[in-house]
């Protein structure tokens, strides 16, 4: 495909001004949800024969949240569109002031495997909410999921308003070489570095959602049974192949051994130890990431799980315990269901090696203690997270989502990310009936005393 003609035809066609239009957006928004509620059977399939996920997860954590997200933007579009009035300092009396928000342009959104759905869809959507146009490329692991989307979005919208492009490395590359006005970028800190730069010819503003290890604080107050139900549901969803997924836990000494058998307890009674055909857990995306988790598993500090069968790319639930920070388990992301559990005497010590490491993309804290947890709240730096639970903030969309520091720039969901692809154009509009002369030379002692009063 001719991507420098697509995109070509995508710029001529938001300088129509087409898309600006609140009643066009709701309009493609509107009919987006209806090409989805009309497919979602194929939606279903395509996830279960890429990985085995369920049609019950793949609705609740990923159609679920596209239309949710569709529906606030259809409510909230003409709202959050709208020209917003602000006071106009004395200065420029006699005068208002107001802001435009518009759309950046021709944006290109990347996603990345793990949901594939939703992380590709919900940029996308926010981004047409927001009255741009969109090239969307899914991540070509999940090859009938990327199918899926290229062709029903392709055949229900017009190419130079809304399309997927699919493929890999190579498509990425090209299509990184051309200039978009914006670029959401979903996947790995090593290649958000690459999209980054990309991005950097062209001057191109970038959302970058990125990993990291989001740690776990569980404090010797908390409720162990409940904590560890929490977790484990959190943690081994999607086999634990979420980004903001408890990628490692840090426990009070006195509370170690009961809780990690409540972790083993809650693993018992939902998951299987052995591969089955099982519609509630699911297989590694591909084999390469199958033998790097299995590698992972230092068998001296199994505590529980960790079944493995390379054919179907099954890993079941595993816990390592007496695990230590320069440990393999501790040094990259482990984007998979390995839990590593590291306990600790001291929450000062605790949060310093924390500290120590990237800032995270998220981080759950487990007490009944306000203090303690609002301590860990005020000195640890992530994106974002939650007390007593984890995973769960990302259901609300009032809350922005995104990471900091290696975790990611800039974040989206709601109205976040309608701002996300959005430009706020500020005018200071004046009126022709006085003209003050105080800016205008021959300057003047008395002129600069007013000046100064003014400007306080
Ligand atoms: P990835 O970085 O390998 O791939 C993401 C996208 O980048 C894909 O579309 C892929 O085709 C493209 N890509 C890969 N290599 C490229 C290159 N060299 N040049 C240009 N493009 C390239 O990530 P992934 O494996 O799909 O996803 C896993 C990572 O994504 C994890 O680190 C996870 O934490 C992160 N993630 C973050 C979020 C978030 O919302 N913050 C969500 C899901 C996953």
């Amino acid at each position: 495909m001719d991507l420098g003609n697509l995109l070509k035809q995508q710029r001529d066609y938001f300088n129509s001004d087409e898309t600006k239009a609140v009643s066009f957006r709701i309009e493609q928004l509107k009919r987006f949800k209806h090409v989805l509620k009309e497919n979602e059977d194929l939606f279903y399939k395509a996830i279960y024969e890429d990985f085995g996920k369920s049609e019950f997860e793949t609705y609740v954590t990923e159609l679920s949240l596209v239309y949710h997200e569709i529906s606030s933007y259809i409510k909230n579009t003409p709202k959050w569109s709208k020209q917003k009035r602000v006071s106009t300092s004395l200065v420029n009396f006699p005068a208002k002031s107001y802001i435009i928000p518009e759309p950046l342009g021709n944006t290109l959104v990347i996603g990345a495997w793990n949901y594939p759905y939703q992380l590709s869809l919900l940029p996308a959507i926010t981004a047409l909410a927001a009255g741009n146009t969109v090239i969307l490329k899914p991540s070509e692991l999940p090859t009938k999921t990327s199918a899926v989307m290229a062709e029903l979005i392709n055949s229900n919208f017009p190419k130079n308003y809304f399309h997927v492009v699919e493929g890999g490395v190579d498509v990425t590359t090209e299509l990184l070489n051309h200039r978009f006005d914006k670029i959401f970028f979903t996947g790995s800190t090593k290649v958000g570095k690459i999209v980054y730069q990309a991005a950097a010819k062209h001057l191109t503003p970038v959302t970058l959602e990125l990993g990291g290890k989001s740690p776990t604080f569980v404090l010797a107050d908390t409720n162990i049974k409940m904590t560890a139900k929490r977790i484990v549901w959190a943690k081994f969803l999607n086999a634990g192949q979420t980004c903001v997924a408890p990628d490692y836990i840090l426990v009070e000494k006195s509370i170690e051994i009961p809780f990690l058998e409540a972790l083993k307890t809650e693993i018992e009674s939902h998951y299987d130890q052995k591969y089955s055909d099982a519609p509630n857990y699911l297989q590694i995306i591909n084999t390469t990431n199958f033998e790097r988790l299995v590698k992972l598993i230092d068998q001296d500090k199994l505590y529980f799980g960790g079944n493995t069968n390379k054919d179907a790319r099954f890993i079941s639930p595993a816990i390592l315990n007496n695990v230590a920070f320069d440990d393999d388990v501790m040094k990259d992301e482990i984007f998979g269901p390995i839990l590593p559990v590291i306990s600790f005497s001291n929450l000062d010590d605790a949060i310093q090696k924390v500290k120590d490491q990237p800032r995270p993309l998220s981080c759950y804290i487990y007490s009944k203690s306000n203090t303690k947890i609002k301590k860990i709240l005020k000195e640890v730096s992530f994106g974002g997270g939650a007390v007593n639970d984890s995973l769960m903030h990302l259901s609300n969309s009032k809350l922005p989502f995104g990471g900091v520091g290696l975790s990611g720039i800039g974040a989206y969901h709601g109205k976040t990310g309608f701002d996300t692809f959005s430009h706020q154009k500020s005018i200071l509009h004046k009126s022709f009936w006085l003209e003050p002369n105080l800016k205008y030379s021959p300057y003047s002692d008395m002129k600069l005393r007013i000046i100064k009063w003014l400007m306080g």
